[in-house]
């Protein structure tokens, strides 16, 4: 299994859009955060998680070279806007793309994005061909199993992705506040780990940092990686307080395992 993080910043980006603050103005590359998303090959398949804002961005910077399916974790700004981008992959890979999502997220693109279609575009046209599916249950894209499990981020009905394919296993959840017990356990002991991690004070709808490491430790990774961060961490001062397997995630990073 093969990702790279196509962003790892929160809904705001970083740097916060006039933030004169001392991550928002570091030279440290890793400090530059596109909003959310993670890119998946795995069985054969090329996956995205979360269609981020900055998608076109993300893809043109690290070559996204085909989407075979998208998974959507909610339906907030961050994680969706980027999906109109699909339509360049429909050309491409001449075929429709599938969307999966649970019930109420699907409502929610339905209504935000009422031109897609599974037709054919009429000449000039270039509307997005995608397929939105509910998933509420573990289900197979290719050979890859993927688990959507249901995660506490305010009122958003929010999911986390487990992903296994050929006995590698992943774990991605960039939005929540808070686990569920049964969640917790469905995440137990995935290979990678990648959790939400706002910022070190508490958040209502995020995870802090020493939640978030406590948490990423009780799940027990052999490797896990923080996420959806804001301007209040600075990568290199995080990761070097962070314990052993945990690190902070940053655009670009590849892991392969
Ligand atoms: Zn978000
Ligand atoms: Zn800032
Ligand atoms: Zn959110």
């Amino acid at each position: 299994m093969q990702i790279t993080f196509l962003g790892t910043g929160t809904s705001a980006g970083v740097p916060v859009i006039r933030c004169r603050c001392p991550v928002c103005t570091s030279p440290d590359r890793r400090n530059r955060r596109w909003r959310s998303s993670l890119y998946v090959e795995a069985g054969g398949q090329h996956l995205v998680i979360d269609t981020s804002t900055d998608f076109r961005e993300q893809a043109l910077a690290f070559n996204v070279p085909r989407v075979d399916a998208v998974l959507i974790t909610h339906a907030h700004a961050d994680h969706v806007f980027g999906l109109d981008d699909m339509r360049r992959y429909n050309v491409l890979q001449d075929a429709i793309i599938p969307v999966y999502a649970a019930a109420p997220t699907v409502a929610d693109l339905r209504r935000i994005f009422n031109y897609v279609t599974t037709a054919a575009n009429p000449a000039g046209l270039w509307r997005p061909r995608l397929e939105f599916q509910i998933r509420d249950a573990a289900f197979e894209i290719g050979s890859v199993r993927v688990t959507p499990l249901p995660v506490k981020h305010g009122h958003t009905p929010t999911l986390g992705f487990r992903l296994d394919s050929g006995g590698q296993s992943l774990g991605y959840v960039p939005d929540c506040h808070e686990m569920p017990p049964a969640t917790e356990a469905a995440f137990r002991g995935v290979d990678t780990m990648i959790l939400d991690t706002l910022r070190v004070r508490a958040h209502p709808t995020h995870l802090a940092l020493a939640d978030s490491v406590a948490l990423l430790g009780r799940l027990g990774a052999a490797r896990s990686f923080l996420t959806h961060i804001g301007h209040e961490l600075d990568h290199a001062a995080a990761e070097s307080a962070l314990p052993p397997g945990i690190r902070a995630a940053y655009d670009g990073l590849t892991v392969n395992w």
